[in-house]
């Protein structure tokens, strides 16, 4: 497919294949994070679980609270095997690590927690702040050669722009639009915000090797013909040059792609893995806690709660 094959007038043009193979709008789920803390999982979800690397994708708010409200609230948790991805739009979240770290975060920075072969975190409201609190909260399964080694915490401050007519990017990890994050990953990958500013037709350069999705967050978007608004997933398959929308006002969304990932995959609670046996042995090491020898997921401190009980394993899990 070539840049030619568009006419501006075409909102999505499929040179190869009839586009209705190439795309899907699939509905998110909805669940609660903490106490009251709504979220849209677009991943994964039974028709798509993984689009790349991304294996986890939960779109948060907007949520409006006061001083005396509690807005994120989530108590001490172990990871293995991925990568967190935390981006907001609005609001701020303060994290705490085992490995030490405590980082605020805002819009405009990212943080990126590498899991690794263990790690435990918390994430809160910071005391001081109170309004919205709006973002995405994305996983990343780390390959073969890296998911089991060391835990590390990055904060990426400064992150690339790509400023055209009526559209405005950030791309927060790995590679796309031109510019690339220097957020630590480790395969091809793509994360930004996209901000359209106004009703029109926009065009948004892809890789082709990479598969896509877009999570709308606010406003709505046309592709295809097809509006797509907040509680969608739509996903693309590899192969696209551009991605084309048409816009009725203000929209913005999160773009994530990434080469189809070559490796099953175990996704269970906080944990990815491959085995059966891989998970039982994080999730004892969890239960041993402290007295656990290895020190696997260390401890967090400075946070006011408690640590997350894990869930009971039923039946023999299995990779896909
Ligand atoms: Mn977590």
């Amino acid at each position: 497919m070539s840049n030619e094959a568009f006419a501006s007038d075409v909102p999505l043009a499929c040179q190869s294949s009839p586009c209705e193979d190439t795309i899907e709008v699939l509905e998110s789920r909805v669940a609660t994070v903490g106490e009251r803390l709504t979220i849209r999982r677009a991943l994964p979800l039974a028709k798509r679980r993984m689009i790349g690397a991304w294996c986890f994708l939960d779109h948060f708010g907007p949520h409006e609270f006061n001083a005396r409200e509690q807005g994120m609230w989530v108590g001490a948790h172990p990871h293995i095997g991925l990568q967190t991805v935390t981006w907001l739009f609005d609001g701020a979240v303060l994290h705490r690590d085992s490995l030490g770290t405590v980082a605020r975060i805002e819009p405009g920075g990212l943080n990126v927690m590498t899991a690794g072969h263990g790690i435990s975190h918390t994430e809160e409201s910071p005391s001081d702040h109170e309004g919205k609190l709006h973002g995405l909260q994305l996983w990343v399964a780390l390959p073969e050669a890296s998911r089991d080694g060391s835990a590390e915490f990055q904060h990426v401050a400064e992150l690339p722009k790509v400023e055209r007519a009526g559209m405005n990017a950030t791309v927060f990890a790995g590679q796309g639009l031109g510019v690339t994050s220097a957020a630590k990953m480790h395969t091809p990958i793509l994360g930004a915000e996209v901000k359209l500013s106004a009703a029109g037709t926009h065009q948004v350069p892809l890789a082709p090797e990479f598969e896509h999705g877009v999570v709308v967050s606010d406003g709505r978007v046309r592709v295809n013909g097809r509006w797509v608004g907040v509680g969608e997933l739509l996903y693309l398959k590899p192969g696209r040059r551009e991605l084309i929308l048409e816009t009725e006002g203000p929209a913005r969304f999160g773009l994530v792609g990434g080469e189809p990932f070559p490796e099953p995959i175990l996704l269970w609670w906080n944990f990815v893995g491959r085995s059966h046996e891989e998970i039982v042995e994080a999730r004892n090491a969890w239960l041993a806690g402290l007295e656990n020898t290895d020190q696997r997921f260390g401890e967090v401190h400075g946070f006011e709660g408690d640590r997350l009980d894990i869930p009971e394993l039923h039946g023999r899990l299995v990779a896909r």
